[in-house]
């Protein structure tokens, strides 16, 4: 088959044509809105992410035209590619909303009940998750996993109990930085994120580990406990930036920048990931061109309550008067 040739997949009953060798969870990105299915480890721009958790299983009721067999077992849409005329069921197989079920079951069988005092809340994709597949109880009766909260290195926090190896924050590590700084140690019920030798996390780009991790397990110090994130406003802005492409988001309280983050899709994903010193140092609004509030695609309860506009303080107060 040459390059340019295109191959039809359809997906809850919509069809698309895609190059040969996409995955069905970016064929289903290419169509948009509640056919995609959810991924918690998979991250488009991370080598060799994808296949950790579960979440993105998919049915496939026919297997391609040369081959209409269904396939017996779901398959994870983020590593299956398509094959021509593949017909795939998300949202409307009552297989995968019990499978997908059982694995936000699973993902939650060690997580502990802090979204009250979490940073991630509000932008959490297991909270996300957990809404729209959990139980509303577990049925899981033994001690969790309790790990002591660890600072690794001078700008982030780790709390292991909220940590869902999805491996993306390991991946990142390894794309951005010169040195492996972590990894996952141990296996099995025992596996933890650890940084090997005590070693700390320091390096220019590190920081952006927060920012793929889909929980609340790798936290800004610069940021966390001081505001709930729908009480700030998000604002794009940018800056001269010799390091990385200065492009990022401040989320700001009245005039002052609480934290700064890369600017996300509607995936939650990063493009453009940016250095510490944008990240960490640069607090101040003046450090920075603002080019308007940003809006946030994601469906979340981050997206809600946010203008469309920078409102001028004068009008604030002519409105007050
Ligand atoms: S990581 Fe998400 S689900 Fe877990 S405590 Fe934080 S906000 Fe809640
Ligand atoms: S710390 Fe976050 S990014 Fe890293 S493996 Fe755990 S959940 Fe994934």
């Amino acid at each position: 088959m040459s390059e340019d040739a295109k191959i039809k997949i359809t997906i809850d009953g919509i069809s698309t044509e895609v190059a040969p060798g996409t995955t069905i969870l970016n064929a289903a990105r290419m169509i948009g809105g509640d056919v995609v299915p959810p991924a918690m480890c998979y991250y488009s721009s991370l080598e060799g992410s994808g296949g950790k958790c579960r979440t993105c299983l998919v049915e496939v009721s026919k297997g391609s035209e040369k081959d209409p067999r269904p396939m017996p077992k779901l398959v994870v849409s983020c590593s299956t590619p398509v094959m021509d005329g593949m017909e795939v069921r998300n949202t409307t197989s009552a297989r995968v909303l019990e499978a997908r079920k059982g694995v936000v079951e699973f993902l939650l069988i060690n997580h502990p009940l802090d979204c009250p005092v979490c940073d991630q809340a509000g932008e959490c994709h297991l909270q996300d998750l957990a809404f729209e597949h959990g139980l509303s109880k577990t049925r899981y009766e033994f001690k969790r996993r309790e790990f002591d909260k660890v600072d690794i290195g001078e700008y982030i926090k780790l709390h292991m109990t909220r940590c869902i190896l999805c491996y993306r924050c390991v991946y990142t590590a390894n794309q951005l930085t010169n040195g492996r700084e972590h990894g996952v140690l141990k296996r099995g019920d025992a596996a933890e994120i650890g940084t090997f030798i005590e070693k700390n996390l320091n390096n220019d780009f590190i920081g952006n580990v927060i920012d793929v991790c889909p929980v609340g397990a790798l936290t800004d110090k610069s940021f966390r406990f001081r505001s709930r994130v729908w009480y700030t406003k998000p604002m794009d802005a940018h800056c001269e930036c010799t390091k990385c492409s200065g492009k990022v988001v401040l989320w700001m309280i009245g005039d002052e920048v609480a934290r700064v983050t890369a600017r996300k899709d509607a995936y939650g994903e990063v493009k453009d990931f940016i250095c510490n010193e944008c990240r960490f140092e640069k607090k101040e609004k003046t450090d920075w061109i603002v080019e308007g509030p940003r809006t946030i695609s994601k469906h979340s309860v981050i997206s809600a309550n946010h203008y469309e506009r920078e409102i001028p303080k004068h009008t604030i107060l002519l409105n007050k008067a």
